[in-house]
């Protein structure tokens, strides 16, 4: 989806951020890192939390929104193939390697892309439109088979309903997980000016966020987990600059809607792409960024994620980090098919969809 935005000033100084000094320009970097100076303020929340409603309402406290299912380490019945659990278990007293946290469930590509698979197959998916009320269906769907407890978030947006979908598991501190499930309703970088009112497939810008999240939802070990953790299916990201649509209404939604303090948003957009090449971002809180490309390293997968500034983009981490919660975009605008009918599931590849899910499971699984 997102926009490149050339000068990322004043994200903290403007409610609204400057979508109208938007370019697809990077011929002129900025002039400094703007997200130095929103690390450095956002983090101090977390540690003071003073800010949020959440002071009122402490996490731990309120049993509707964490339904913690944390199946207590009993009967094997719930795992009937693991025959000898509880000797095995109570052997390993070290902590365990990072990159065994999971050893029975770990992160499938091609699982993931079946998820692009079933996304493409309902069609573009823009807000508003049927396809994307049925999106929303499937990803309940899929949250409610994993063991999620799934809700919504309705909301109207120049007459056009949009809905927001949050899946939740565990307790702690909360992170959340995002990415935004439609789809762009116009192919406007198509070279081809008739077709630059084609709705787009979306693969890539869409889908694969999507994807890599429902496969989260499958293989997170809640047990593992010392956090809550939502995956939030953001509407109405990609419909910036047409129509008099600002980028990111769903996303500016449930900010505006927490009730609580997270600990850290992590967004994923663009990351399935064959030539997946993974930069910091600027507008991004620094620390995530380097603490979620260092699993990436530790994985082996250092060619893909590239610990090095690149692009300054407007995205669904934005309005998160306007409330001074720590936020990073994981994305590679790097991609030649990027709002074009050419954004389709060939573009895809599953290793690239694996490599994402597998250093997000590995950075949850060993976030305190
Ligand atoms: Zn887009």
């Amino acid at each position: 989806m997102p926009v490149l935005l050339l000068v990322g000033l004043g994200l903290l100084t403007t409610g609204i951020v400057s979508l109208f000094v938007a370019s697809q320009s990077t011929s002129g970097n900025p002039p400094s890192n703007p997200s130095a100076d929103v690390a450095a303020t956002s983090i101090l929340p977390t540690a003071t939390p003073s800010l949020s409603p959440a002071v009122t309402a402490p996490q731990n406290t309120s049993p509707t929104s964490t339904p913690t299912p944390v199946p207590a380490a009993g009967p094997g019945r719930t795992q009937p193939e693991v025959e000898e659990p509880t000797p095995i278990l109570s052997e390993v007293q070290e902590p365990i390697s990072p990159l065994n946290v999971s050893p029975n469930l770990s992160f499938s590509g091609d699982v993931a892309y079946q998820h692009v698979l079933a996304q493409i197959a309902i069609g573009p998916r823009p807000t508003g439109s049927d396809a994307g009320w049925a999106t929303g269906n499937f990803i309940i769907a899929e949250l409610d088979k994993a063991g999620w407890s799934a809700e919504s978030q309705e909301f109207l947006f120049k007459g056009v309903k949009g809905r927001n979908i949050i899946g939740r598991k565990g307790s702690g501190p909360i992170i959340i997980i995002g990415a935004h499930y439609d789809t762009r309703p116009a192919a406007d970088q198509e070279q081809d000016a008739a077709l630059r009112a084609e709705w787009i497939d979306g693969a890539n810008d869409g889908a694969s966020g999507v994807a890599v999240l429902l496969e989260l939802a499958r293989v997170l070990d809640s047990e593992t987990l010392k956090n809550e953790v939502w995956l939030a299916f953001f509407d109405a990201e990609d419909r910036g600059r047409l129509d008099g649509w600002p980028f990111s209404v769903g996303a500016r939604q449930m900010a505006q809607e927490l009730t609580v303090n997270p600990q850290a948003v992590v967004v994923v957009d663009m990351i399935g792409d064959a030539g997946q090449q993974l930069y910091y971002e600027h507008n991004s809180t620094d620390e995530l960024s380097i603490e979620i490309w260092a699993v990436a390293a530790e994985l082996g997968y250092q060619d893909h994620f590239i610990p090095e500034f690149r692009h300054t983009i407007i995205d669904d981490h934005i309005p998160f980090l306007e409330r001074l919660i720590p936020a990073v975009d994981i994305i590679d605008f790097d991609y030649p098919y990027w709002h074009t009918v050419e954004d389709t599931a060939d573009k895809v590849s599953p290793e690239s969809l694996e490599r994402v899910g597998r250093t997000l499971q590995v950075w949850l699984e060993e976030k305190q």
